[in-house]
């Protein structure tokens, strides 16, 4: 007999071949989404270790698959599971004061890190790329077990999904994907930056994507920690989700986007002509709290924005929530936005080189805005007005809820560990 009070049909529901609802956002178009729903009993997998993680990937084979995650699973370890920290990546003579020393713009000026160290970097990071960086094929769902008191969790990885296609992640807290060797570049952004290498999940041509009930972070090494070099933050993450090179046709649901810098990319240059026409995103009732920018910021893709939760703490870094880029075309609907006071509703929206944005509905704490209208009276000279027509309606979503409604149900149902 059940224990009294255990919800016995929660244990029950083997959600592990869950697809994504016919109606629900651009990864629905078509074939729709179904990820390893297909897959026979033994490629159904429970993960424990990485290596065990890597194994059920299968090199990113298109074999149907289902692997489910079970407790923490570290991607910065060796094959038999002990911890790998920046040093023992470390290779050819690699240290930081060195490389300092070697790039400091004041000697070394603006050209491009070469020679010695440059090299020992580079080897360095290819050590732990290969540690980090796991391919995910196509067919394949990522599931992870677990309560919200008990959420599996995949730390320090980058899960790629480099022109797959039919793809679910669900459940996951996937946390710190953590770059041991950023790269010098003088010439970005007239300053120079650091650049660093690991998105949390990475789309690259990818194809038929659900990502739902994910959380994106980089707990356990917060960037505003980290030290600043040549006047720049020494950053340590990428994105949390960048979809790029093409990719298309992506619902990203009920997912948490938490303590990080650049969050979601959508299309990663202006010269990226072959993302035209692709890129189609469906964000919803996702939560974005303490990012600083890119929520998301787009190019070319037509990105329905609906239902979505923003909480900038008092004292949080911020720069702006919604890039509008070279012909993106972001249709966003009833989001709602809480800030401290020096967050004002101009802040919200940047455009780079955009010309136009639909919005409806969005609450400012609290308060109905019109972030179309304040974005084209605020805008800095060097951006342009935008127009409100970007040329679609969107037509695949679920029910579509007022900001506050949203605002409440993302703040409690949103991230891993929470699928009703
Ligand atoms: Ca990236």
């Amino acid at each position: 007999m059940a224990a009294l009070g255990a919800p016995a049909n929660a244990e029950a529901r083997d959600i592990s071949r869950d697809t994504l609802a016919p109606n629900d956002g651009w990864a629905a178009h078509g074939t729709g989404t179904t990820g390893g729903a297909a897959a026979d009993d033994d490629h159904v997998y429970t993960v424990t270790d990485r290596a065990e993680l890597v194994r059920a990937l299968d090199g990113g084979s298109d074999t149907p698959k289902i692997i489910k995650v079970a407790g923490t699973i570290d991607a910065n370890t060796d094959d038999d599971g002990d911890r790998l920290g920046c040093a023992d990546y470390a290779t050819d003579g690699y240290s930081l004061t060195k490389y300092l020393a070697a790039y400091a713009p004041h000697t070394w000026g603006s050209a491009k890190p070469s020679g010695v160290q440059e090299e020992a970097r580079k080897a360095s990071a290819d050590r732990q790329g290969e540690r980090v960086e796991l391919t995910v094929g196509s067919n394949t769902t990522i599931l992870g077990l677990g309560d919200p008191k008990n959420t599996a969790v995949v730390k320090g990885a980058s899960l790629q999904l480099k022109g797959a296609d039919n793809v679910i992640v669900r459940n996951l807290d996937l946390r710190d994907a953590y770059d041991c060797f950023p790269v010098w570049q003088p010439n970005t952004g007239g300053l120079g930056d650091w650049k660093t290498a690991y998105d949390n999940i990475w789309l690259s041509g990818a194809t038929h994507v659900w990502i739902d009930h994910v959380t994106l972070s980089d707990k356990g090494h917060l960037d505003e920690d980290e030290p600043t070099y040549f006047g720049r933050n020494y950053l340590r993450h990428d994105g949390l989700l960048d979809i790029t090179n093409a990719s298309d046709l992506v619902t990203v649901s009920w997912s948490r986007f938490a303590d990080h810098d650049k969050a979601m990319l959508i299309g990663s240059s202006d010269s990226a002509t072959g993302d035209r026409g692709k890129l189609r995103v469906t964000l919803h009732h996702n939560e974005f709290t303490s990012v600083v920018q890119r929520a998301p910021r787009v190019r070319f893709g037509q990105v329905h924005l609906y239902n979505n939760r923003y909480v900038v703490p008092d004292g949080a870094p911020y720069r702006y929530s919604w890039g509008v880029g070279t012909e993106s075309a972001l249709y966003a609907e009833n989001n709602a936005f809480t800030t401290p006071g020096h967050v004002e509703a101009a802040d919200l929206v940047k455009s780079w080189n955009g010309s136009a944005l639909h919005q409806t509905g969005t609450r400012f704490n609290g308060y109905p805005v019109d972030l179309l209208a304040i974005h084209n009276a605020y805008n800095s000279g060097s951006e342009r007005d935008l127009s409100a027509d970007v040329g679609w309606t969107p037509t695949l979503h679920t029910v579509i809820d007022s900001a506050e409604a949203a605002d409440r149900a993302v703040a409690g149902d949103a991230g891993a560990g929470r699928i009703p």
